[in-house]
């Protein structure tokens, strides 16, 4: 299993990385922690005749609170980076709390916030937690600039709506009325195992009762996915174990997992009706975003 040969760009400003992800087309490839790129390759799933790495992009690494935008993850972010920073153990504990549970050390050393999410893998851990904190993503191309909410990023199993040239530099978890989130997952080892099924729930409580919630389910669909059925159900109902029961019945409806080696979609469906329950009573007691 050897890397084929390839042509290295490493450039120093972002600018210059969408220019050569421009020029090169087809025939290139953006590669950050490489913890998925270089896996294909060596798997002989990807062959391309030239990388640009963005790793010297050192604006793209920063997690920091910008008033009035919200708490900005740099798409070069480690998964290492997200567990260990205190600005979100502080503000938003559940993103950490998602990135310890992905893989072992040595993966999330290398991979990166951006690459989590441009990957998009239905199983990939960072996307519910965020999209349930309503994060935007802010994308810089050759032509020019945009930002969208990261939910509509996503068009696919392992496609997004970004063109090639595009690189996501920032993700924005803007500031928010939610009191309380988490994520959890299921997979088939105790560490290091991907998700047979997620999800991330931010729930906003006031005097026991629910004035909004969000529930973001993984592994579960060829994407991300809302259960907005559930969600809907939640508002402004008093809350009780019975309700959020019931939320979990209906994000099992709503989801639409497959059968695979890992798990049949039936018990897929009932870690979702189970964890929905479980996460959403998580972010409820624990009162803290
Ligand atoms: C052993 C192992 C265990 C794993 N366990 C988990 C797990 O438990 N949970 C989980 O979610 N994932 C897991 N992964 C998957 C992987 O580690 C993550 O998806 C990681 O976040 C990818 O980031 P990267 O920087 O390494 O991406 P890369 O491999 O560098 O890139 C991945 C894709 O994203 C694109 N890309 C990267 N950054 C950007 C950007 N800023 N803008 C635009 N496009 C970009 C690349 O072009 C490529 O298409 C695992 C992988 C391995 C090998």
């Amino acid at each position: 299993m050897y890397l084929p040969d390839f042509e290295y760009f490493a450039p120093d400003s972002i600018g210059e990385a969408c220019q050569l992800l421009s020029q090169f087309g087809a025939k290139a490839k953006l590669i950050s922690g490489g913890t998925d790129v270089l896996v294909k390759m060596k798997n002989e799933l990807l062959a391309p005749e030239v990388l640009v790495s963005i790793k010297n992009l050192e604006e793209l690494k920063k997690i920091e609170y910008v008033p009035g935008k919200g708490v900005v993850i740099g798409a070069r972010a480690k998964h290492n980076d997200l567990v260990y920073s205190e600005l979100l153990a502080k503000r938003y504990p559940s993103i950490p709390g998602a990135a310890k549970q992905m893989a072992h050390n040595q993966i999330r050393n290398s991979g990166t916030v951006g690459g989590n999410i441009v990957n998009a893998v239905p199983s990939a851990d960072l996307p519910p937690i965020l999209i349930a904190l309503s994060a935007t993503v802010h994308i810089v191309g050759a032509k020019g600039s945009r930002s969208l909410a990261l939910e509509d990023v996503f068009t696919g199993p392992n496609t997004t709506c970004l063109a090639p040239d595009e690189i996501i530099t920032e993700v924005i978890i803007p500031d928010q009325k939610m009191t309380g989130s988490t994520y959890m997952k299921f997979g088939l080892r105790a560490a290091g195992a991907l998700a047979v099924a997620g999800v991330a729930a931010a729930v906003w409580v006031e005097n026991g009762v629910m004035k909004d919630a969000r529930i973001v389910m993984s592994a579960v669909g060829p994407t991300p996915m809302r259960a907005k059925k559930a969600e809907d159900f939640l508002k402004g109902k008093k809350i009780t174990d019975e309700l959020l029961a019931e939320a979990g019945k209906k994000a099992a409806e709503e989801c639409k997992p497959i059968d695979d080696y890992r798990a049949s979609a039936e018990y897929r469906r009932n870690l979702v009706s189970v964890f929905t329950k479980r996460s959403l009573r998580k972010a409820i007691d624990e009162g803290h975003v």
